[in-house]
């Protein structure tokens, strides 16, 4: 997306979020020849395709395509619990913080926070919560873990083995929020499939750093996905010709999965020059993946930065407790850090 101020032609610089990725111009064309079916009869051989390569990428024996990341999260649950159960997740988890609700309003479920300083939840915290039978409790029933983690670190595979042990250990299933899974893996240089072997079901997003346009997969066994795919149909889930956005889908997956490398060096490359500002703080410990998180010192008027960088062509999200986030992906080049750490430093002086 470009904008035109006086003369000169701006490149918009958009680090909201990775979500605002365009299709790239490979998905485009596959969209465009994609063959498609009623996918609700099973007649679209794209959604098939995609379905059955997911699957296999991720060591499961089946998979569905879903519209979101958040129905991904919400079928998970709802098709591995009893209204009723309890379900142990992070207090700052996607599905606490930014699902509406859908845990207690379309699952029926309790959810038992753990709220660590570093989002990471541990065996001991697993069995700690753990409801013991009795009369009185709800039955603990599931593990939700999440990695990549909100807060822009990974959870190490070691940690996550010995998590799914722990729940398995006690009859629990556990649903793994791979929103940014590729980024986890690629993080952690480990396959994701070694990461997906530690949870029952996974869901991963095709439509962020991976540029498909729509659409998230939810992984698991053949009976799990045959109850998941039932539950999408009630929600309103079931899609027609959605070989259009599958066809973009397998480009994410199989293609853009390879580079987000490239988006981790671009956020730390950012971060370095971020850190030779005044006033701006870097969480040196929050750069795992293709996030940079960020406090600014001494501004005297705070609630005009982001419209002050807009000016600049640089787009950015308010603060959150004082903390500015801030996401690479495919639409920001290595070549357009300097004039983002540019506008920043210059914003901050004004303001
Ligand atoms: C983005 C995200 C989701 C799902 O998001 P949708 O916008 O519904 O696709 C789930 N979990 C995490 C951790 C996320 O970052």
């Amino acid at each position: 997306m470009k904008i035109r101020i006086g003369v000169e032609i701006m490149k918009i610089l958009d680090l909201r979020s990775d979500t605002v990725t365009q299709p790239t111009p490979e998905m485009r064309e596959a969209i465009a020849s994609a063959l498609v079916g009623d996918d609700v009869y099973g007649d679209d051989p794209t959604v098939n395709e995609l379905e059955r390569q997911a699957a296999e990428r991720l060591g499961k024996e089946a998979a569905l395509f879903v519209s979101s990341g958040t129905m991904g999260n919400l079928l998970g649950v709802q098709s591995q619990t009893q209204r009723g159960d309890e379900v142990i997740l992070g207090a700052r988890s996607h599905i606490i913080t930014h699902e509406v609700g859908h845990l207690a309003q379309i699952c029926q479920c309790m959810g038992r926070t753990i709220d660590n300083p570093d989002d990471r939840i541990y065996p001991d915290d697993i069995r700690q919560a753990i409801r013991p039978d009795d009369i009185h409790e709800p039955p603990t029933t599931l593990l939700c873990l999440e990695n990549a983690l909100s807060n822009g670190t990974v959870v190490p595979l070691e940690l996550m083995r010995q998590d799914y042990a722990a729940a398995k250990e006690a009859g629990l299933n556990v649903h793994l929020d791979g929103a940014r899974l590729f980024n986890a893996a690629t993080a952690l240089g480990v396959d994701a499939a070694e990461l997906a072997a530690c949870a029952d079901s996974v869901t991963f997003c095709l439509s962020k750093g991976l540029c498909a346009p729509v659409g998230s997969m939810l992984c698991g066994t053949k009976e799990f996905i045959a109850r998941a795919r039932r539950n999408r149909k009630r929600i309103g889930g079931g899609l027609r010709q959605a070989g259009f956005l599958a066809a973009a889908g397998l480009i994410a997956m199989n293609q853009m999965s390879l580079r987000l490398g490239e988006d981790h060096a671009n956020a730390k490359t950012l971060a370095a020059m971020l850190e030779e500002l005044d006033g701006v703080a870097v969480a040196k410990d929050q750069l795992d993946i293709n996030m940079v998180f960020l406090t600014l010192n001494g501004l005297a008027a705070p609630e005009r930065f982001v419209d002050a960088l807009k000016e600049q062509g640089i787009l950015i999200n308010g603060a959150d407790h004082g903390v500015y986030r801030l996401v690479t992906h495919w639409g920001i080049e290595t070549a357009d850090l300097p004039r983002i750490a540019a506008a920043i430093d210059r914003c901050r002086k004004e303001l």
